[in-house]
């Protein structure tokens, strides 16, 4: 195998079909391959037992199936899965399975590590590793609906997707772009964008692009402070893009939405920080000064040592959820899942164990 092998996975039906052209092969041998990788999930060229032995050889030579090897999988009392996978050039990555009664999800990574350094975050700790590939985006979710359901088991419920594992997604937009491309195929994993909800901690020039994209994902934004000052202080990012910019570009990205569709503020509760009536009050108007109709989801910090935060008390989150709807706005306190195997948001960083809280722990072989 070459040093560089193509990675298949993050090829489209497309792509594909070219590739194999440029071999000598038939373009139904792209779709082969492309059905074989994304709908039958296999994870490697010789399990395509269709295709002809030196075809799998000569493909072999310059390709690969599998580009991330799991290296731990962590169960979660509450049934969440976390892996811990490695890229082919040694950097973490971590995915999570969050089932659930009506329809379970998946939480992807968009890069390994991340730039952003937002206070509350453990990921931020790791810094930015690299951004990560279409291929390894796509790899993720294959790795865990095998895991969740069993080599190619089809899901019969379908499966949401969230761009909110480590890793900004808008400082990996191509990636990811062309990833849910992928994943959108009807051939493939059939994972249509209205499926997935990708967040950002607010890269402004991206949610106008997004805006103008047609079959694009909903999006989500962490805001986690309703002034600058504060917001400067949570989440760095504010000093390139602040509140008013970022709320304009939200506004503008309101144009494009679909019929029922709405968008997320993600509002982190940290204990006497951001919590306060006051703050609530602070959030409602400037969301309805902008004439925003967004929802907010209230998530309760999760503990992340070192980290010097506490998660706001429940009678807190109420008190700052009423006051947000007696002004209009719609809020939803989000219940935290897999906090004992570091799977919560926040909590990706690469570790390779369970919370302190000492869980179930599954090494894989
Ligand atoms: N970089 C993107 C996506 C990753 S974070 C973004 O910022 O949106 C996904 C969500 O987890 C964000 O809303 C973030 O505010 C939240 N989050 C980060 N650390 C957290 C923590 N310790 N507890 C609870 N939520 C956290």
């Amino acid at each position: 195998m070459t040093n560089n092998p193509t990675q298949l996975t993050g090829l489209s039906q497309a792509d594909l079909i070219s590739f194999v052209a440029d071999l000598g092969e038939h373009a139904y041998r792209g779709r082969q391959i492309f059905g074989a990788l994304h709908q039958r999930r296999l994870r490697s060229l010789d399990e395509i037992t269709e295709l002809p032995k030196d075809l799998r050889a000569k493909l072999n030579e310059r390709a690969t199936a599998a580009t991330l090897a799991l290296e731990s999988r962590y169960l979660s009392e509450d049934g969440t899965r976390r892996y811990l996978m490695k890229t082919r050039d040694d950097f973490p990555v971590e995915t999570v399975f969050i089932p659930d009664e009506r329809r379970d999800t998946i939480c992807f990574s968009s890069q390994s590590g991340c730039p952003l350094q937002c206070s509350f975050c453990l990921t931020a700790q790791l810094g930015l590793l690299r951004s990560l590939t279409a291929g390894e985006i796509v790899e993720q979710i294959i790795i865990a609906l095998n895991d969740a359901y069993g080599v190619g088991v089809k899901v019969r419920r379908g499966i949401n997707l969230v761009g909110m594992g480590a890793g900004e997604p808008f400082l990996a937009f191509e990636s990811l772009m062309k990833a849910l491309r992928i994943m959108a195929d009807p051939k493939g994993l059939h994972i249509v964008p209205r499926r997935v909800t990708v967040s950002t901690a607010g890269v402004v020039p991206r949610i106008r692009e997004l805006a103008t994209i047609p079959d694009r994902p909903h999006l989500a934004i962490s805001l986690a402070a309703a002034t600058d000052e504060l917001r400067e202080r949570l989440m760095p990012i504010n000093k390139k893009w602040p509140l008013e910019e970022l709320l304009a570009a939200c506004k503008e990205f309101e144009k494009s939405l679909r019929p029922g569709e709405r968008f997320t503020f993600e509002y982190v509760m940290l204990e006497g920080v951001n919590d306060s009536d006051q703050q609530a009050r602070q959030l409602a108007n400037l969301l309805n000064r902008h004439g925003l109709c967004a929802k907010v989801n209230l998530i309760p910090q999760n503990p992340a040592e070192p980290l010097p935060y506490r998660p706001s008390l429940p009678e807190r989150i109420e008190s700052f959820k009423a006051i947000l709807e007696s002004k209009g706005v719609h809020a939803f306190v989000r219940r935290p899942r897999g906090r004992d195997i570091f799977a919560a948001c926040g909590q990706l960083a690469a570790r390779s164990g369970a919370n302190s809280a000492q869980r179930t722990l599954h090494q894989m072989a």
